[in-house]
């Protein structure tokens, strides 16, 4: 029996670099795990390809793909929905290769409702102004929707609580070491592995 993939969940507040640190993962050679595309009702950024950053969806189709229960999980997030593909997740996980979200607070606990033995990875921000100035930085926001990230960014650090690790993104690159360390160890956890000794054993 193949021992199945972990699912890994990265969440933490807006702004704080989750996708920076996420690309920065994936363009990285050794970076085994496999990105879970989410669905989202957001206009894409320049730049942004369907199928490749997210698949673009209208609010319809995005209500009938929850209708239908092909979302692992979703949330409505500054007036757009998002979402991850229950199936993909699913299947990669039992084909036994890990798989990567990169999602807000409220997703994540509902992942972790449904996949308790998930690893969930808190990414956090240096400090609040740091934060602020990364959003407003990026350039691509509003100063309604500026303030409207910094309110969920408040409330999100108080969710701290539910994740597993915290990783502080003080530099991309070094937070991308962290990420992997921890990964590789969660390989490494008894309970995840006795199985497959025990096998060895009786095999015997
Ligand atoms: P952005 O609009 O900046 O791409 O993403 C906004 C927020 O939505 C980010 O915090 C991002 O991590 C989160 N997000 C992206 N995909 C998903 C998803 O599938 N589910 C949930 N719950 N959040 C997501």
């Amino acid at each position: 029996m193949r021992e199945k993939g972990l699912l890994i969940v990265l969440s933490g507040p807006s702004g704080v670099g989750k996708g920076t640190v996420r690309k920065a993962l994936f363009s990285q050679p050794d970076t085994a795990f496999e990105y879970s595309i989410s669905m989202t009702t957001r206009l894409p950024r320049d730049g942004e390809v369907d199928g490749i950053d997210y698949f673009f969806k209208t609010r319809n189709e995005f209500e009938t793909l929850i209708e239908e229960g092909k979302l692992l999980e979703y949330a409505e997030f500054v007036g757009n929905y998002y979402g991850t593909p229950v199936d993909y997740v699913r299947q990669t996980i039992e084909s036994g290769r890990d798989v990567f979200l990169e999602i807000e607070v409220q997703g994540a606990k509902q992942v972790r409702e449904k996949f308790p033995e998930g690893l969930f990875i808190f990414l956090a921000p240096p400090s609040l102004s740091e934060l602020e100035s990364r959003i407003v930085n990026r350039g691509t926001e509003s100063e309604e929707t500026i303030r409207r990230r910094m309110k969920a960014a408040k409330d999100e650090i108080e969710l701290m609580d539910l994740y597993d690790y915290v990783v502080e993104n003080d530099h991309v690159d070094t937070a991308c070491e962290r990420i992997k360390s921890i990964v590789t160890a969660e390989h490494c956890r008894r309970d995840r592995v006795s199985a497959r000794y025990k096998k060895m054993l009786e095999a015997e």
